[in-house]
């Protein structure tokens, strides 16, 4: 068996070096690159793709896998080994099943679509997206048909992002949340405007923020000596490998929380990768386990760290002390209500905590009526601007502010929103289990002491990488499948305090 793992080792870490390097090249696109490079680094990257797909679906691979497969009964099922196996043999299953002619062309038509969608957003008019959404629609019902029978349509799709998770979980869980946060936030939105935020509006100098956001991500524990931050118009985390992770962030000026609720965001995203156990490297399972699990990390330091209390008691003396000509008179607590308020809004990556779910119910019942035939693209403005109506109360004035507002759907990647939502749910999931084990840490937050925290998701949940599907893992440090109750019960109570409901 040794002299197979070790070629089934090489091979899976030369596919491995030929994605991180794809890495390094999309990392610089959005850094670094020229507008006039983007033909030919298209170019380089559709060709590492290539070659890293081929490698992978190729003979040698399905012959090593087949070969290791006996040895599975001899090994632990949480060894590093059984993982690497048992994962890598599924998703080349999966992949082999997709005719590299449709991969190809699926790559195609998403670029295009990427493009027409720029176009269509840029002129506010959804019209002009239509057909490349008829036809993307069209390809992933295709996509879905070749892993027939299937429970759903949705299923397939939702598998990609969510390995083992299925439209009608998804579902159960959404539909237990919309009433209970509809009326939540229908109870906010009738306190009236009694909370004033402008003070984030104001001018913030850039060097400043940035010094303030490496402050903050240091003492959270993001390693300086095994990454580093860059600025970029879209804010994104990037691996390169073992002890390279690569964070990018948005500044605005204009507007505090742009790029100080980023900066922790992506840092979460960060340290997860940062954690995973180096035993991994150059496997598949050298990175988080599913987007879920990954915003449950980011979203656990953006919005249960950073817009709490115990860590603005903490900071916020320091963030006064850069920028007193606009926090110098403003009390800790106007402070921490204005980092919290609550509004209905049109665009989902500005949502507050509260409302954020609701972008993301919306986006999911759209994509299944898309997927399951009742719904035409043609009619997805009008049935976009009345999801709004009933989740949100609001109308968008137009395309740009609606239906276009995300990238998403042009690039093929439909399920892929659902993520986002699940994110939050688990790490409220998470959260509990920790105060379970850490009674004290929040008051720990108060002195800046972070390492509690991170030391509990680095043995629970960042050493593991992926070698656990996404649930397995929830179900294995939860003790519990997926749940929206912890994540109810944490906008209750927070919200239900600044808001004196
Ligand atoms: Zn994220």
């Amino acid at each position: 068996m040794k002299e197979k793992m070790e070629r089934f080792r090489q091979l899976i870490g030369e596919i491995s070096d030929l994605e991180n390097t794809m890495s390094v090249l999309g990392w610089d696109q959005q850094v670094n690159m020229p507008e006039n490079g983007a033909e030919a680094r298209s170019m380089q990257l559709a060709t590492l793709a290539g070659l890293a797909h081929s490698k992978f679906v190729g003979t040698e691979m399905g012959q090593t896998l087949e070969a290791l497969k006996p040895f599975l009964a001899d090994l632990h099922p949480d060894s590093d080994e059984y993982c690497l196996i048992s994962r890598t043999a599924e998703e080349y299953e999966k992949q082999k099943k997709v005719p590299t002619s449709f991969v190809a062309e699926f790559s195609r038509v998403t670029t295009m679509g990427q493009q027409a969608w720029e176009k269509a957003k840029s002129a506010s008019d959804f019209s002009k997206f239509q057909p490349n959404l008829e036809k993307i629609i069209e390809m992933r019902r295709e996509y879905a048909g070749f892993f027939a029978p299937y429970d759903h349509v949705y299923d397939p799709l939702l598998d990609d992002f969510e390995p083992g998770l299925k439209a009608a979980d998804v579902r159960r869980v959404f539909e237990e949340i919309k009433p209970q946060q509809v009326e939540l936030l229908q109870a906010i939105v009738d306190k009236g405007p009694v909370i004033d935020d402008s003070l984030l509006y104001l001018h913030y100098d850039e060097d400043k923020q940035w010094n303030f956001g490496v402050d903050v991500i240091e003492k959270f524990g993001f390693d300086f000596t095994s990454g580093r931050q860059d600025r970029s118009i879209h804010p994104f985390t990037t691996e390169f490998g073992h002890g390279d992770v690569r964070i990018t962030t948005h500044f605005d000026t204009e507007f505090l929380s742009m790029a100080l609720f980023g900066t922790m965001h992506e840092a979460g995203h960060a340290m997860y990768e940062q954690g995973v156990s180096k035993s991994l490297s150059r496997t598949m399972l050298h990175h988080g386990a599913s987007l879920a699990v990954h915003e449950s990390q980011s979203r656990m330091w953006e919005n249960l760290v950073g817009r709490s209390l115990p860590f603005w008691k903490a900071f916020y003396p320091r963030l006064q002390e850069l920028f007193p000509e606009n926090l110098g008179n403003v009390g800790l607590n106007a402070f921490y209500r204005a980092v919290n308020k609550v509004e209905p809004s049109l665009i989902r990556i500005f949502a507050d905590e509260m409302t954020y779910n609701l972008h993301i119910m919306l986006r999911f019942d759209l994509e299944l009526a898309m997927m399951q035939g009742d719904l035409e693209a043609a009619d997805l403005p009008e049935a976009w601007n009345s999801k709004m109506q009933e989740y949100l109360g609001i109308t968008p004035p137009n395309d740009a502010k609606g239906v276009l507002q995300d990238v998403h759907w042009s690039g093929g990647m439909i399920g892929y929103f659902t993520t986002y939502a699940l994110g939050n749910l688990i790490a409220s999931m998470l959260w509990e289990k920790i105060l379970e084990d850490i009674p004290n840490l929040e008051s720990g937050f108060e002195k800046a002491e972070f390492a509690p925290l991170l030391d509990w998701l680095r043995e629970n949940v960042h050493r593991h990488g992926s070698k656990y599907k996404p649930m397995d893992l929830v179900k294995k440090v939860t003790g519990k499948a997926l749940t929206a109750e912890p994540y109810m019960r944490y906008l209750r109570s927070k919200f239900g305090e600044i808001y004196d409901l």
